[in-house]
């Protein structure tokens, strides 16, 4: 049997109750695995470069095999950059080779570069229009239950080739679940641990693509757009 373990926390007061959010995170493992998740998530919420969180949620439930779908983990390619500037270049000139219309992408960079603070989800964005579709404001749309099938194996192949560690498996996995998600054209991500520069452009179309650098060392603001076809179902 696997658990879904689920972690969201915050400093200062509940999430939507005047509380900042400090990190979230979730695995699929199976019940040997459990307590030690659950652990190693309560540390993550303690001891996160965006602050200690103060208020923690950790919501652990059985997962039946039947509710289970699989997809490959879409190929990672990687753009070095050295600057922010460098790398969102980068990632609006990609979006445009996926077919993200100039538009989109314009107004994707206007949206993310104008947060003050991290949201908690994606902005759900048409991809030819550049209109937001999703009506939950700094919350946005949260891409969850998901997990690496074999996290071991993962960690063995990625760690050789300098990639292993929580933050680009999580991402990896992510990006996976939303390339393979019906109506998605691509994403776009930067992350809002301050420490963490490396950001994305995924897709179905061509994978991942690592962009290494893609905003200041330091800058607790981050954000992720999915870029969806006219006329899906949100
Ligand atoms: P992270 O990669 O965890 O640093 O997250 C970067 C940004 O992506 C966050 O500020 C959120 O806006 C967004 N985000 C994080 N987790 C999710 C998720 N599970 N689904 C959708 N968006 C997310």
């Amino acid at each position: 049997m696997l658990y879904s373990v689920k972690m969201r926390s915050s400093l200062g007061g509940t999430h939507g109750e005047g509380g900042r959010h400090i990190s979230g995170a979730e695995r699929i493992v199976p019940e040997d695995m459990l307590e030690e998740n659950v652990l190693a998530m309560l540390r993550r919420a303690r001891t996160h470069e965006r602050g200690a969180a103060n208020f923690i949620n950790v919501k652990v439930e059985e997962v039946p095999d039947t509710s289970i779908e699989y997809c490959d983990l879409i190929p990672i390619y990687q753009m070095n950059t050295s600057t922010k500037e460098e790398g969102r270049a980068v990632a609006k000139k990609e979006l445009l080779r996926i077919g993200v219309s100039q538009a989109a992408v314009d107004s994707a960079f206007h949206e993310l570069e104008s947060l003050t603070d991290s949201m908690r989800g994606a902005i759900v964005m048409d991809a030819v229009s550049g209109e937001r579709l999703d009506d939950r404001h700094e919350r946005g749309v949260r891409c969850s239950n998901m997990d690496c099938e074999n996290t071991k194996e993962y960690e063995a192949r990625m760690g050789a080739r300098g990639l292993g560690g929580d933050h680009p498996r999580e991402a990896l996995v992510l990006a996976s679940k939303v390339a393979n998600a019906p109506g998605t054209v691509a994403e776009l991500c930067w992350s809002d641990d301050p420490d963490y520069v490396t950001g994305y452009v995924g897709s179905k179309k061509y994978g991942y693509g690592r962009i290494t650098v893609m905003k200041d060392m330091g800058d607790p603001v981050g954000g992720r757009v999915f870029f969806v076809k006219p006329g899906t179902d949100i």
